[in-house]
């Protein structure tokens, strides 16, 4: 193990040494193509000046010195075209020191000779030549040492024996002795020198063996992260993208590397992520760091999101070399980040835009000038409840998608359709150039949610209403409109299923006000303003009370009586009916249980109540409370009971039926398929219309009806009683007729509990009291 690890110490530095050893060399490559045209000027000179004195050697040293600086010109060039070797070996260097030898040998030795030849002028230039040679030669080695000590060292030798071979007197000897002592000096700097170049090289070996391992682990820290390192140069161009940033973009390397800052992921047509890019760019030439910038962009048509961060880099001078950076893909983020923003502003269900979008888009609609019509549909989707309690929840779902659908294929491309929640939709209609175009809209929209619908292999139909506003006649905020599309809506809704109604000014009042008895309707329980008042009814034949109808009364603080006709549907609507109801039913069996056995108890109970399927335990739990036989209880219904949900409807009253109530059916003949629900529910008793009764004077064939109906109920099992007898001759055709209880004006008003009395009609013209 040990010795491993010496040997890759010993090659690590043998690696180290050949890489020194490459800059040695590469450095003194560097200088001598200039040494070289110096060399060959200098002689060149040399060669002008003394050719007639000396025509045989000059011509011969001027043609080797010439051949000696081309060849190793020639040498050097080529090398210096090759890409720098990372090594170089001993033996090179070896070569060098011949070379080194060589070269000054061919150049020193002639001009040497030529100073035992001169005087005067010619041997002071010799000198100077000499010793330019012997410096330039020293300077161009230097880095390498043992090549500079060779050179000088030779050099320095062959002036002293060219300055001492024809004299050697004093003067010439001071020269000699000169000549080594400025060797002497030369080795010394080339020394210095060499030490200076040698450390600085090993500096920058360990430097770069330092950066390499800082790759390697930043390589490995990419590998392991999600992130990408980049790096640009000073020019903001990507240099040397990792493998991971190549695959990550999906782009060749070669389009990457050289790609600027800020523009590579630019797509500012797909993404619109100009201003991002833009972002990086300024930051980057303005040359401060950046962090975090989220950059979309389409890789093969997909959208991804990367978060940069990035820091100018600088060397220790101060040179500003580029920036370094880390990507990351945040897309999963910038996904989940989307989804949140669009569920918040959509409803999760259908996909269709929320209250929140639609206020948005209705404020940003209102506040664009060039918007010059805008209307608001409110729509309510009639029946729908029913279905929700039929197929549940799944099927209520899969009716509001199919609901979303239809609205979307009606509406234009700038409309918006949104769903404010349960079955409410509000859809913004921009495209339209006159009203009578909203209301095409409001009745396509109307056919199209008539059309059935299949569930669970049934189909199912509902309807819708809708209320219709229009800016800025009708409201000029988003809040205003909404509101008085509502005000229409209501009005839609009375006026029956599947209409539409514009806003009238007058709606809003009206609306405002109802808002107003609503909220007193609330309080009207717990403040003890409701009561309930008794109209009897009697045996046709006789004038006996067989009981009496309990008929809610409210006293309002201010507004004095309010007619069940005008309260019982806002009642409905805001759902109070179910406890109003409830107290109605335990209030009329608790009144009852005091009165003679023989007289029954009538309570009116609204479709409403028939949603909450717990109307059997609250019946019983009246019952039982109260000690009231359950024989003495009638609920009355109307047929909009089995309008919505029959089934549900039909289940509920059978189970009433099997407490031992009875069960009535209320305002016959008012509807349309009345007879059809006689035939799915045996009721006890079947009450005919006040609008029959009070015909039975002007028409007829009122009477005929009113026979058939009641031959119809006897086949059934059913009793019949009319309702609002206000006349004897009403009376007496009625008992013709064969109906087996009369209730009306004409025996009693409704009264107080207390004040219970009727008029006997034909039978006597005494009004009875109600025996306790
Ligand atoms: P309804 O069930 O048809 O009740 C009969 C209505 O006819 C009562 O009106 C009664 O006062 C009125 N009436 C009785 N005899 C005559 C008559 O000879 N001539 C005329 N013109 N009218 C007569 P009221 O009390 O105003 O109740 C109206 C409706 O309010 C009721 O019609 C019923 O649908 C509803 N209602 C009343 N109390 C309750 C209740 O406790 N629960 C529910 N769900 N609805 C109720
Ligand atoms: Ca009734
Ligand atoms: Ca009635």
């Amino acid at each position: 193990m040990n010795s491993e690890l010496a040997m890759s110490e010993a090659s690590v530095d043998n690696q180290t040494q050949g890489y020194i050893r490459a800059r040695q060399l590469q450095a003194v490559d560097r200088l001598i193509p200039a040494m070289m045209i110096a060399v060959i000027a200098c002689a060149g000179a040399l060669y002008a000046f003394q050719r007639h004195a000396h025509p045989t050697v000059l011509p011969i040293w001027f043609g080797a010195v010439l051949a000696v600086c081309g060849w190793r010109t020639a040498a050097t060039v080529r090398r210096n075209a090759r890409p720098p070797r990372r090594t170089a070996s001993a033996p090179a260097m070896r070569n060098l020191i011949a070379e080194a030898t060589l070269t000054v040998v061919c150049l020193m030795s002639v001009p040497s000779w030529l100073l035992s030849q001169t005087t005067g002028t010619t041997y002071a230039i010799l000198v100077c030549l000499l010793t330019g040679i012997l410096w330039a030669g020293c300077l161009t080695l230097a880095t390498v040492r043992a090549a500079a000590m060779v050179y000088v060292a030779t050099g320095a030798a062959i002036v002293v024996i060219g300055l001492l071979w024809a004299n050697q007197d004093f003067e010439h000897l001071m020269l000699a002795s000169l000549f080594p002592l400025g060797a002497l000096t030369a080795m010394r700097s080339v020394d210095t020198q060499a030490k200076m170049f040698l450390d600085n090289q090993r500096q920058q070996q360990s430097l770069t063996k330092q950066s390499d391992l800082i790759g390697l682990l930043l390589k490995d820290y990419e590998e392991q992260t999600s992130d990408w390192l980049w790096e640009t140069d000073s020019s903001l161009r990507y240099t040397n993208p990792s493998d991971r940033f190549v695959e990550a973009l999906g782009r060749p390397s070669d389009a990457i590397r050289g790609a600027t800052l800020g523009s590579l992921l630019q797509d500012e047509e797909a993404t619109g992520n100009g201003a991002a890019c833009l972002q990086v760019r300024a930051c980057a030439e303005a040359r401060q760091p950046f962090r975090d910038i989220v950059v979309p962009f389409t890789r093969a048509g997909e959208m991804r999101w990367w978060s940069i961060s990035g820091r100018p880099v600088y060397d220790e001078t101060g040179t500003f070399l580029g920036y370094r950076g880390v990507c990351s893909d945040v897309t999963a983020t910038k996904d989940a980040e989307l989804r949140i923003a669009h569920l918040a502003h959509h409803d999760a269900l259908t996909g269709l835009p929320n209250r929140a979008f639609m206020s948005e888009s209705l404020h940003q609609a209102l506040r664009d000038p060039d918007r010059a019509c805008l209307a608001v549909l409110s729509l309510d989707l009639d029946g729908f409840k029913a279905v929700n309690d039929r197929y549940g929840h799944p099927g209520g779902d899969a009716l509001l998608t199919s609901v979303a659908e239809r609205l979307q294929n009606e509406v234009s491309g700038g409309d918006i359709v949104a769903r404010f929640g349960g079955d409410e939709f509000v859809v913004l209609n921009v495209a339209f150039t006159s009203p009578s175009e909203v209301e095409d809209l409001a009745r396509r929209l109307i056919e199209s949610l008539s059309t059935p619908v299949p569930l669970d292999n049934e189909s199912v139909t509902i309807g819708v209403s809708i209320g219709i506003a229009f800016a800025p006649t009708d409201g000029r905020t988003a809040e205003e409109l909404l509101k008085n599309a509502d005000a229409a809506l209501y009005r839609a809704k009375t006026a029956g299923r599947g209409t539409f109604r514009f806003f009238e000014p007058e709606m809003d009042r009206k609306l405002q006000a109802r808002q107003r008895l609503v909220q007193d309707l609330r309080n009207a329980l717990t403040r003890d303003e409701l009561r309930l008042d008794y109209q009897p009814f009697v045996k046709s034949e006789t004038g006996v009370i067989s009981g009496c109808e309990a008929l809610l009364r409210w006293r309002h603080p201010e507004r004095g009586m309010i007619s069940p006709v005008e309260f019982i549907p806002l009642a409905e609507e805001s759902g109070l009916i179910v406890p109003i109801g409830m107290w109605v039913i335990q209030q009329a069996c608790r009144e009852a249980a005091s009165w003679p056995s023989t007289y029954r108890i009538s309570v009116n109970v609204s479709p409403v109540q028939f949603r909450s399927r717990d109307l059997p335990q609250v019946i019983l739990a009246a019952l039982t409370s109260s000690g009231l036989a359950p024989a003495r209880l009638e609920v009355e219904v109307t047929e909009a009971v089995l309008i919505d949900d029959a089934d549900t409807a039909l289940e509920i009253l059978r189970q009433i039926r099997s407490l031992g109530v009875r069960v009535a059916l209320d305002d016959f003949g008012t509807g349309y398929s009345s007879l059809s629900y006689l035939r799915r529910f045996p009721f006890d008793k079947i009450k005919i219309d006040r609008s029959f009764v009070q015909e039975l004077d002007t028409r007829h064939d009122s009477q005929v009806i009113v026979q058939a109906i009641r031959d119809m109920a006897q086949g059934l099992g059913m009793t019949v009683t009319a309702e609002g007898v206000e006349t004897d001759d009403q009376a007496k055709r009625l008992r013709q007729t064969g109906c087996e209880e009369l209730q009306g004006f004409l025996y009693s008003r409704p009264r107080p509990a207390n004040e219970l009395t009727f008029r006997h009609g034909e039978m006597s013209s005494e009004t009875i009291r109600l025996q306790a």
